[in-house]
């Protein structure tokens, strides 16, 4: 069994939806996973955001637009008429729970259920679609088995129970589709597993249910050396070792959800990344296997702020950094880069919820000074210590831009560079001109 997952774009249309519809036809007992159909997660939330500031006129227009792009996807995706009142009854229904989500009063916990209807919708018409086309899909809601705890993090037992209940319950099904993205937490509302969240459900249903391989089908062959959305010529990398993609998926590679390989990775499934538009593509192969001596690929992390702590001499005295990481557990930020001297630690953040908070404690311990507006450059590949020159040519490449922050070390396979916001083009590119 495989679980595949699909992407918005690669259901963002009639068009699409048929195209998937091919490639999953032939599939036997796998689990697919679909997103939103692209835009209609953005479209929800600025649904969301029009209730939260009261303008009931903004949020049912904008319901009216994103109805009449499900009419209009509806009229191309079916051929008969029986299918196109089936589908039409089936997404009125999931329109008419929005209509009356949006008559509620504002809060995080109606917003994650209005932003949940988008992967509600595409299920239905990718399975609708199949049945057309004389498949025998079954929809399994993932509201029934994804589950996460306080912190966010999957109810692995109770995933793996539930799932695979609900697939035994339909023994003569050719394939499951199920909903990335979408979960419920410990209260049992509805919640989700974060922007891009699809990935991740692929990776834990993957890993959970004992998948031979887990395809996550995107818009683009594989992962590129480096982010193609700002360095030209990028290529892809057809193999990594699950701590390479792991580390480029945290780093910012768009292309995977930031933890989605943690489950593969621990379950030892291998993990394929596929083009839709190029099926036949190799992609790239993520999986246990380390190819030496080569640096793989660069990635970039947005929206980061460091902190740096500078005391006199009693700073890395016994007991400091303990006193200094136990604010951050109290506030629940956790820590990306971090680097000593004799006089100051800096380390970064990038979630600034409780900074005020962290930032008056900290000053207890030494003067705070904080660094908004930053990027982690992260390069990846075999970086072990005892290999030769490769974080050489990395400091190289980067000789004409600012580094405010160097880190090495920490993992085999990274180093990482904290520098300005608008040095990140230039930093890019001329690490893909110095390293490939
Ligand atoms: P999906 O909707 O299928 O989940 P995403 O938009 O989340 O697709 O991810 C695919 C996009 O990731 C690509 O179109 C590309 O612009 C972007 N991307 C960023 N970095 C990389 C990279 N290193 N390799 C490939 N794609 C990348
Ligand atoms: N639809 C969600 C998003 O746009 C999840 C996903 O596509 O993976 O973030
Ligand atoms: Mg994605």
């Amino acid at each position: 069994m495989k679980v595949k997952k699909f992407g918005g774009t690669s259901v963002g249309s009639a068009e699409r939806i048929r195209n998937v519809g091919k490639l999953i036809s032939g599939c036997k007992k796998d689990i697919v996973v679909l997103s939103a159909m692209s835009g209609t997660t953005n479209s929800l939330l600025e649904i969301s955001s029009a209730i939260k500031n009261d303008d009931t006129k903004q949020a049912s227009q904008l319901i009216s637009q994103l109805r009449e792009k499900y009419a209009d996807t509806i009229n191309s995706l079916f051929r008969t008429e029986e299918y196109k009142h089936k589908a039409t009854e089936a997404i009125d229904a999931i329109f008419n729970e929005l209509k009356a989500l949006s008559e509620k009063t504002f809060s995080i916990k109606l917003e994650k259920e209005i932003v949940a209807k988008g992967e509600m919708m595409s299920t239905r018409l990718m399975n609708l679609h199949l049945h057309e086309e004389g498949f025998n899909s079954v929809l399994l809601p993932a509201l029934d088995f994804m589950k996460i705890d306080r912190h966010g993090e999957p109810l692995e037992e109770f995933i793996k129970e539930e799932a695979s209940k609900a697939i035994a319950a339909h023994p003569d099904a050719d394939l499951y589709i199920t909903q990335g993205f979408i979960c419920r937490n410990q209260d049992g509302d509805v919640d989700n597993l974060q922007r891009g969240g699809s990935d991740y459900t692929a990776s834990i249903l993957g890993a959970l249910l004992g998948a031979e391989e887990i395809e996550i089908w995107t818009d683009i062959d594989g992962m590129h050396n480096n982010d193609p959305r700002f360095v030209e010529d990028t290529r892809p990398v057809h193999n990594l070792h699950f701590e390479e993609a792991a580390e480029l998926a945290y780093f910012g590679a768009k292309i995977l959800h930031p933890t989605c390989i943690l489950p593969a990775r621990e379950h030892n499934v291998p993990v394929r990344l596929l083009n839709t538009m190029d099926p036949a593509a190799e992609g790239t192969l993520i999986e246990n296997k380390l190819e030496r001596n080569s640096i793989k690929a660069v990635a970039a992390k947005d929206n980061i702020t460091a902190i740096k702590i500078k005391s006199g001499r009693m700073l890395l005295a016994y007991g400091f950094l303990k006193k200094v990481f136990e604010i951050f557990e109290k506030y629940e930020t956790s820590i990306d880069m971090i680097t000593t001297s004799e006089v100051g630690v800096s380390l970064t953040i990038d979630n600034e919820k409780n900074l005020q908070l962290i930032e008056e404690e900290l000053s207890k311990l030494g003067a705070v000074t904080i660094d908004r507006d930053m990027v982690i450059i992260c390069v990846v590949g075999d970086l072990e210590w005892t290999n030769k020159g490769f974080e050489a040519a990395a400091l190289e490449a980067l000789r004409n831009v600012p580094v405010r922050m160097i880190s090495y070390g920490g993992s085999n396979y990274n180093i990482s560079f904290l520098i300005k916001k608008e040095d990140k083009t230039k930093a890019l590119r001329l690490l893909s001109y110095h390293l490939f």
